[in-house]
């Protein structure tokens, strides 16, 4: 039996079907959980990646909204490289250099009076969150609700927390504990808060559900809800976090204050750190000995993390994302085979008009642009925040050019 993932899998590898594995890749005993990669990448800088045959592409998706500083950016490779022949690994038995300062960072962006976890993973930060939740909230009081279309990640708790129920079937029984609701309706999550519900986990924009801003009036009633049924609203911005909306958090273009945030994705541009940020008063719910993982905060990504967001910072990465993410959007919606774009900042989709998108995906990479098809009608754009200005032209250009071909083809 095929699960309902595998049906599909070009949905995230539009390219994955179309070409065979690269040589030397065909035999390896790698499990089958991706779909074959059709391309070997060697080598990044910025924007652009090289593959094994030395072409070049225009990488317009940077590794599923990882690499906002673009590829092997001076500062974190510098970082990194210094870190790693200084010392890698202790272990939260003992003090580290970065993790402090990095706490401290992510603290002041998010508005102060708030505690850090660092772990390594989306899914590992919103575990975090949600065993917080049901610490603080007490016996009882374990349901986490969120909404269809979500995606909170791959480990047991988080895949029973995404919406998606085609995601469960394979691995079923789920977890207890999870309610989904439909998504921008605050009637049914009013109605499916009972006693024994701790916390709410919403993504400020449905990233891989299909890149689906939440309204601010629709955040503010959750927050209202939140607030008068006692629970924790969580923001799930693994994948909005850290400028990629051009704020530095997703939330923050809604006026509401959340109690949890999780982040991952751009927290060390591609080394591997997530971070779960609570309320001082919520994070005091944990003791020593309630939660641990064994590389989280390390000194080597944590290194990469404190570059990471010096450059955010010193260079106001989240202005740049606004600002390329108007110019992207609008020489975007121009295109002819555009039907619309949603999105914010430079995390963006790209509704196509009657055009099959996993199969533009594939033309695209051929035509050396990656994109994703994040949904079968809609290519998911989440470049680097530091794309140029010619950057952008050419992409559209590109772009441009294979939505002419494949509307000749359907015509
Ligand atoms: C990617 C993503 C996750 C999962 O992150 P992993 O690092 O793959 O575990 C969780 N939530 C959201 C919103 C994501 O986009």
């Amino acid at each position: 039996m095929q699960s309902a993932n595998a049906a599909n899998p070009h949905l995230h590898q539009p390219h994955a079907a179309a070409m065979g594995a690269p040589a030397g890749m065909e035999h390896c005993p790698i499990m089958p959980t991706y779909g074959p990669p059709s391309i070997m990448f060697v080598e990044g800088s910025g924007c652009w990646l090289t593959d094994r045959e030395g072409k070049r592409y225009l990488d317009l998706l940077s590794g599923l909204a990882v690499t906002s500083l673009g590829h092997s950016h001076p500062a974190v490779a510098e970082a990194v490289s210094r870190q790693a022949q200084r010392l890698v690994h202790t272990s939260n038995l003992y003090a580290t250099e970065h993790a402090g300062p990095v706490a401290q960072t992510l603290d002041r962006l998010l508005g102060g009076g708030g505690q850090v976890f660092f772990a390594n993973s989306g899914a590992e930060a919103n575990e975090c969150a949600m065993k917080l939740a049901r610490k603080w909230a007490g016996h009882g009081r374990h349901v986490v609700v969120s909404t269809y279309g979500s995606f909170h990640g791959r480990t047991m708790a988080t895949l029973a927390a995404t919406g998606q129920p085609a995601k469960h079937e394979p691995f079923a029984p789920m977890p207890d504990g999870y309610r989904h609701v439909a998504w921008a309706d605050l009637a049914h999550l009013e109605s499916a808060i009972d006693e024994t519900v701790s916390a709410v986990i919403i993504e400020p924009i449905q990233g891989e559900g299909g890149v689906h801003p939440a309204d601010p009036e629709y955040l503010a009633g959750i927050r209202r809800l939140c607030d008068e049924r006692n629970l924790l609203m969580i923001l799930d911005e693994v994948q909005t976090g850290l400028g990629r909306t051009g704020e530095w958090f997703g939330f923050q273009h809604a006026d509401v204050a959340p109690d949890v945030v999780t982040m991952a994705k751009a927290l060390g541009n591609g080394v591997p750190i997530s971070a779960c940020w609570a309320k001082a008063e919520v994070a005091a719910a944990f003791q020593p000995g309630d939660h641990a993982t064994t590389f989280g905060g390390n000194p080597l990504c944590t290194a990469a993390a404190r570059a990471t967001l010096e450059v955010m910072e010193d260079e106001d990465v989240p202005g740049k994302a606004r600002h390329a993410g108007a110019l992207l959007r609008g020489a975007l919606e121009e295109l002819r085979g555009v039907s619309s774009v949603r999105g914010a900042g430079l995390l963006l989709a790209v509704e196509l008009d009657g055009l099959d998108a996993p199969k533009v995906a594939g033309d695209l990479l051929s035509a050396g642009v990656i994109v994703n098809a994040v949904t079968p009608t809609a290519l998911r754009l989440a470049p680097s925040l530091l794309i140029s200005d010619d950057e952008v032209a050419e992409a559209t250009r590109r772009i441009g050019v294979t939505l002419a071909a494949n509307r000749a083809e359907v015509d």
